[in-house]
């Protein structure tokens, strides 16, 4: 069966360029202009990778890719035409898994996806079932609604964005505690703590894991 790929690109000739790559390679693909008509487009077919711009007409690729990870984990390659982007695609808030910068040869792009989706597969498919609504703050595990304070929301949330990342204290402690004045790292560990016993109360499997000296991590 062919991979399905979404590629989200204002530019026509651009597009066109990976579309006929991608053909080449034994994938189909779809295409759209604008940020919003690509989450439509997840939203009701199937696809297994998704090429995203990051400057699109509607929205920015970010925020495309944001919304995409509130329920999805699939693959997100980003197009970018201004260094000071691959800042923020590397960074922590995105939860891409690659990015190439324009211009670039379709054939890249192409190695690039199946480099990736060959990665995805080593991953164990047990993966916790999260599901982030940003807007209503709320996650629910297993279809379960966990009931979060303001900073386990946050600690959580920001695992679930990048899973398999491993997380400092001090860098939770930069994105979560940003407002506290003397945060302790542990701080952290205690609201590790509490959030991993009402995961555990929904499901018996560990899915936060500690990572010795380094921090942790949500595995996936
Ligand atoms: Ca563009």
């Amino acid at each position: 069966m062919s991979l399905r790929i979404l590629i989200v690109e204002d530019e026509p000739a651009i597009a066109e360029t990976l579309v006929y790559a991608c053909k080449e390679a034994n994938m189909t693909t779809a295409h759209c202009l604008f940020g919003h008509e690509a989450i439509a487009e997840l939203s009701k077919n199937h696809f297994d990778f998704v090429i995203l711009d990051v400057g699109l007409p509607d929205m920015t690729g970010f925020e495309v890719c944001k919304q995409i990870r509130a329920t999805s984990n699939i693959p997100v390659l980003f197009l970018t035409a201004r260094n000071h982007e691959i800042d923020r695609i590397v960074g922590l808030e995105i939860g891409a898994d690659d990015y190439v910068t324009k211009p670039f040869s379709p054939r890249e792009v192409v190695a690039r996806i199946k480099a990736i989706l060959r990665r995805g597969e080593q991953k164990p498919t047990n993966a916790p079932q999260f599901k982030l609504d940003e807007n209503a703050c709320s996650i629910e595990y297993h279809g379960v609604l966990l009931m979060l304070t303001r900073y386990e929301f946050l600690l959580l949330k920001t695992l679930i964005l990048q899973p398999k990342r491993v997380f400092s204290r001090a860098q939770l402690m930069d994105l979560i505690w940003q407002d506290a004045q003397d945060t302790l790292e542990r701080t952290v560990d205690a609201h590790i703590k509490t959030l991993r016993a009402k995961l555990r109360a929904v499901n018996e499997a560990e899915c936060i894991t500690t990572h010795r000296g380094m921090g942790y991590s949500l595995k996936a």
